[in-house]
């Protein structure tokens, strides 16, 4: 199964994140009511007619038709999550549309019943609703006329083959992506470090010889043999060393992505490509969490006429609870028999009817960077077991509940599985799963991720204080060796939120060192100051901080540390 997108009834909203099986392209096109190559012409995020949840309506032109029923004009599609006004819904499962896109999109028409039990709302064209079929799987970007490095042209014949049975079966047919190696001097003989994680801003050198002097991209390994490029992630670039940021990033069919571990490899602006070189990223974080240093997130479960059910999500729900060093915790509240996940503030493990190959889904509502209530949707289609011993045709309750509620803490799928390299395979965030799997503990990895969001840390003051015009922010940094402190300075330039940047530090250090400090954030979270400061570099150490502003009323502005640590 992977843990990928799905798009399933539109019961489920905002943040959807999902644990599929993978669809090969012949079963996606046999699985599609209708196949249409065509441009997107309008998105827009309605709440539905019960206010409960948030669609996007998107408006698809037909150029082509492949396959099936869907007629000539326009086609909509309704994709779970969306953003309206301050509650923004970012669907790490979905597929996202932008204005103009050119698409291939494979879809099962919605029925009346799904249509009024959604509450979807139809404005003004008297049209037929669809859905993706198979979550991202189903909806593939044409840029340049090609899809990936495949010419449109080639990808319509693939498709025709998986319909007419004439193309055979095997995971390659998805993979759109260069193989080709190009011949280039450029060497890569080191990464350090050799293990970091994603979305937390953490910088990496990669050495080597002959890497050129004017910047390039670095890959990174994504998923299916796929690799992101990044160029915007290079920090610097030199004929020896380049640093790069671990990137988190936007797959082109709208896919909350991140770097996973495996190969890594540079090209230079002509396009030659250097060796690959292993890496592991360690974890991967989207950004956004729940408020307060010590969050206590309360869920209710729907045991779905068996008992064992509770017992087996709450050991998942412990498992995560028993990492050590961080502050955050799940909370069993009772049981609940809702059969539909909804907006109404009470996080709800239940059973549905999903699509076919959607084991579970999770759904994230946030506003503003902060996550108020998460849902996990099992497939009741599926056998489930709770037993000590998984049998072959089933999903263990404990292992999905595990890896869906790391989705509740906001760590993102990894996909690493090239063999000879690093790889995710044994992480309970590893995106991929299968009838049998069991996975009833966490890796060092997947801790260090929760603990990287919601970390223990002694809490000692930071001082904020306006002098000559400039806030200075002081932070006594504990625990470390050496022990450190930094100090910040206010940046004005920066447009919507307060920057700060390096100023000083309590030890004497190459100044180079500070160059790749990136700039600090300050936001205003349900009247909580908090302040993210991204990785460091001290001495070749990296160093993240997190505070927390303490409200106070002797005129001083403090801010708790939440997190001191070494990545
Ligand atoms: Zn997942």
């Amino acid at each position: 199964m992977v843990l990928v997108l799905f798009i399933a009834i539109m019961g489920v909203a905002e943040n959807a994140a999902a644990l599929m099986l993978e669809m090969s392209l012949e079963e996606l096109a046999s699985g599609a009511d209708s196949i249409i190559v065509g441009q997107v012409l309008h998105r827009k995020s309605h709440w539905n007619r019960d206010k409960t949840e948030i669609y996007t309506r998107v408006v698809i032109s037909t150029e082509e038709r492949l396959k099936g029923s869907a007629h000539s004009g326009n086609i909509v599609i309704a994709v779970p999550g969306g953003q309206i006004g301050d509650t923004t819904v970012e669907v790490t499962d979905v597929p996202d549309f932008s204005i103009g896109e050119k698409v291939v999109v494979f879809l099962r028409p919605l029925t009346d019943k799904q249509v009024a039990e959604d509450g979807l709302v139809n404005t003004g064209d008297d049209v037929p609703w669809f859905q993706i079929h198979g979550g991202f799987q189903g909806k593939f970007s044409v840029l340049d006329d090609k899809v990936g490095t495949l010419p449109l042209m080639k990808f319509k014949e693939r498709i025709s083959n998986a319909l007419t049975g004439g193309f055979p079966s095997h995971p390659e047919s998805l993979n759109m992506l260069d193989s080709e190696s190009l011949s280039s001097i450029a060497t890569i003989s080191g990464i350090t470090p050799s293990s970091a994680s994603a979305g937390t801003n953490t910088l990496i050198t990669i050495s080597g010889s002959n890497l050129g002097t004017s910047p390039g991209t670095p890959y990174f390994y994504y998923k299916d043999n796929g690799y992101y490029g990044c160029s915007s992630c290079v920090s610097s670039w030199s004929d020896s060393d380049v640093v790069v940021k671990v990137p988190i990033f936007t797959a082109s069919n709208g896919y909350s992505a991140t770097a996973g571990s495996g190969p890594v490899y540079l090209t230079n602006p002509a396009g030659d490509k250097s060796n690959s070189f292993p890496f592991t990223v360690t974890f991967s974080y989207g950004g956004i969490r729940w408020t307060g240093a010590s969050p206590v997130v309360e869920f209710k479960v729907n045991p779905n006429g068996d008992d064992a059910i509770l017992k087996a999500v709450q050991n998942a729900a412990d498992t995560w609870n028993s990492v050590p060093n961080q502050r955050f915790s799940f909370k069993y509240a009772g049981t609940t028999s809702v059969a539909k996940t909804t907006t109404n503030k009470i996080n709800e493990i239940i059973w549905a009817n999903l699509q076919p190959g959607v084991i579970g889904q999770t759904s994230i509502r946030s506003s503003g960077g902060v996550i108020s209530e998460c849902d996990i949707a099992f497939n009741k289609n599926f056998n489930w077991s709770t037993n000590a011993s998984t049998p072959n045709d089933a999903m263990d309750v404990h292992t999905i509940a595990l890896h869906e509620m790391g989705h509740w803490l906001n760590l993102r799928d990894l996909y690493g599985n090239v063999s000879g390299y690093p790889t995710d395979i044994d992480k309970i965030m590893y995106g991929y799963g299968n009838y049998g799997m069991q996975k009833r503990s966490l890796t060092d990895n997947d801790g260090r991720g929760m603990r990287y969001i919601y970390p223990d840390a002694d809490p000692c003051g930071a001082s904020l204080t306006l002098t000559d015009s400039a806030y200075r922010l002081f932070v006594p940094i504990v625990n470390t060796n050496p022990n450190l402190w930094v100090d910040f300075q206010y940046d004005p330039a920066s447009s919507s939120n307060m920057m700060f940047r390096l100023a000083n530090s309590g030890q004497t250090a190459n100044p180079s060192d500070y160059s790749t400090c990136q700039p600090s954030t300050l936001s205003l979270v349900d009247s909580n100051y908090i302040l993210h400061i991204p990785e460091l570099l001290f001495n070749g150490i990296s160093y993240r901080v997190d505070l927390t502003y303490v409200p106070t009323t002797d005129g001083r502005i403090w801010f708790m540390p939440s997190g001191v640590w070494t990545n």
